[in-house]
């Protein structure tokens, strides 16, 4: 399977870039196999980065299709977008959509340590508002925190043509 990428001059190489980007999405597209048949899940997220490793944050109800998946089968999927505004061309073929997006793989796991929950949800909400929150304990009793530590990742731009008016 190839892991190069086509229009290769829209790659994003520089990690704080990567970084930047990763701020601004919102949501995060999940994608699952249990060997049957795929699922994508949109979920919020938070992600951390540090000694050269991406870790995302998701948190979300105990039960449900994705937890089952993710018990059966921890691979993971996952994709990001942002910076999303149609143009218009002169004919059909020079329309098109400006985007920022990350992709990636991972493996995923629910995290059951609470202060790991509390910190998890901290870097979540840092991420999605861009304010620091501190969780208690009964905070996050009831939802499950899922960790994903990304093993690859690219990212990509498509800006507005420069010919665009
Ligand atoms: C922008 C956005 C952000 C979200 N953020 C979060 C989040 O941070 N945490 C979170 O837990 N959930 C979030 N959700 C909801 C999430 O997409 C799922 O609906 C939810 O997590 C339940 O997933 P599940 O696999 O447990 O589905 P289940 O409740 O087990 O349902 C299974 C079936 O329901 C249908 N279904 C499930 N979700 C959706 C959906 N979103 N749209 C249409 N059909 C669906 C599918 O057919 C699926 O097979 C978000 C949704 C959106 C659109």
């Amino acid at each position: 399977m190839s892991n190069g990428m086509t229009r290769r001059e829209r790659e994003v190489t520089e990690i704080d870039d990567i970084l930047a980007i990763l701020d601004k999405c919102k949501v995060l597209h999940l994608g699952l196999t249990d060997g049957e048949e795929p699922y994508v899940v949109p979920m919020n997220y938070g992600y951390l980065y540090e000694d050269g490793v991406l870790t995302l944050y998701l948190h979300g109800a105990k039960r449900g299709k994705k937890i089952d998946m993710i018990c059966n089968n921890p691979k993971v999927f996952f994709e990001m977008d942002c910076d999303i505004t149609p143009f218009e061309g002169d004919i059909a073929c020079r329309y098109g959509i400006t985007y920022a997006s990350v992709m990636g793989r991972g493996l995923a796991e629910i995290v059951e340590d609470v202060e790991e929950k509390k910190k998890g949800m901290s870097v979540l909400m840092k991420t999605q508002t861009g304010k620091d929150f501190e969780f208690e304990d009964k905070m996050v009793a009831f939802v499950n925190v899922i960790k994903i530590t990304a093993s690859s990742f690219t990212a990509k731009r498509r800006p507005l043509p420069t010919n665009h008016n």
